[in-house]
């Protein structure tokens, strides 16, 4: 899989706070959400993704930040210039907002920007998989190399049940 097949996700810091872990998504947050963040093992935390690499840091567009911040005021809340930056950088990236903050889910949908709670964003870590084969479509609950019938091989696929 490129890195061009992953989402691209802005990371807000209630998202931190509230003990966010990236997986193999790009994430990416603003610089200001560093100072926002009081509490030290949360602040550590992202340092630390933030220094492996696992977040960017990345700055909006001007022209989009007047656009937020303007629409913010259109719909009367109240956001930090932080909570701007992050929604401006959604917009521009194209991308979800993973956060628990009502005010940014408030004024990110009237823009069309998806959001995404913690819990939400760790749907992937619960999907069940199932495992076919690519040549009879036998299905195993297990994942094995080859199919025990045909001998093809065999692939992973999410189970919606
Ligand atoms: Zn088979």
């Amino acid at each position: 899989m490129s890195r061009s097949d992953l989402l691209n996700l802005v990371v807000d810091s209630s998202a931190i706070i509230g003990g966010f872990l990236p997986e193999e998504d790009n994430y990416f947050t603003v610089s200001e959400v560093i100072d926002e963040i009081g509490d030290e093992s949360s602040k550590e935390r992202l340092l630390y993704f933030l220094n492996s690499g696992k977040i960017l840091i990345k700055t909006p567009i001007e022209k989009t930040l007047k656009e937020v911040t303007k629409r913010s005021e259109i719909t009367g809340d109240t956001l930090s210039i932080t909570d701007l930056k992050l929604i401006s950088l959604a917009l521009d990236l194209d991308s979800v907002i993973i956060t628990e903050d009502y005010g940014i889910q408030n004024v990110a949908s009237t823009l069309g920007i998806r959001c995404k709670s913690i819990r939400e964003s760790g749907i992937k870590k619960t999907i069940n998989w199932e495992y076919y084969c690519m040549g009879c479509k036998k299905i195993y609950s297990k994942n094995k190399k080859v199919c025990q019938d045909c001998g093809s091989k065999i692939k992973r696929r999410p189970r919606y049940t």
